[in-house]
């Protein structure tokens, strides 16, 4: 399959993020996805656009772009924020890990893109932004004989 890639650019209001997780749905459904896989996908890129809402544009509005390719049988997200950024990575994606801990956030958005997807990166620079990569193999489901 040859490859594809999809730009999606919006402001970081919290009524983008469905638009943003059903337009991701739709751009991977070239790959035949299980209802299981398309389900990770949307969980995933969900956390990461709330994240840009939440903690990168905390106070204010800013751009969001989600980027998607499509290689082979592989998904690759790409999702960039040009907010506050993070100032320890390592201690932001631990489990249960959240700065707004009043706002009852459970501090495990990070977890969930890891364990839903097979390959998660954070690269952060604190006031400058953060971009969150993520990748997932579809298989070809086994028909039932
Ligand atoms: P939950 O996702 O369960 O509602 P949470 O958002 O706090 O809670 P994570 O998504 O795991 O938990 O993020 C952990 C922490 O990393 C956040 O509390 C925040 O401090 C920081 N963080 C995550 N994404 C960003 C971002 N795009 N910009 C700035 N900080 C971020
Ligand atoms: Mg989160």
């Amino acid at each position: 399959m040859s490859k594809n890639y999809l730009k999606l650019q919006f402001y970081s209001y919290p009524r983008n993020q469905a638009f943003a997780r059903d337009a991701v749905a739709a751009f991977c459904l070239e790959l035949n996805p299980s209802l299981s896989d398309l389900s990770d996908v949307k969980t995933a890129v969900s956390e990461a656009v709330t994240n840009c809402t939440v903690h990168a544009y905390k106070d204010t509005c800013g751009m969001v772009t989600v980027e998607c390719e499509i290689e082979e049988d592989k998904l690759h997200i790409k999702v960039s924020d040009r907010g506050t950024g993070i100032a320890d990575i390592k201690k932001a994606i631990q489990p249960f890990y959240t700065s707004m801990p009043s706002d009852e956030r459970s501090g495990m958005g990070f977890t969930i893109m890891q364990t839903f997807m097979d390959e998660f990166n954070v690269e952060s620079v604190s006031g400058e932004g953060t971009v969150v990569y993520m990748s997932k193999s579809f298989k070809p489901e086994v028909e039932n004989a």
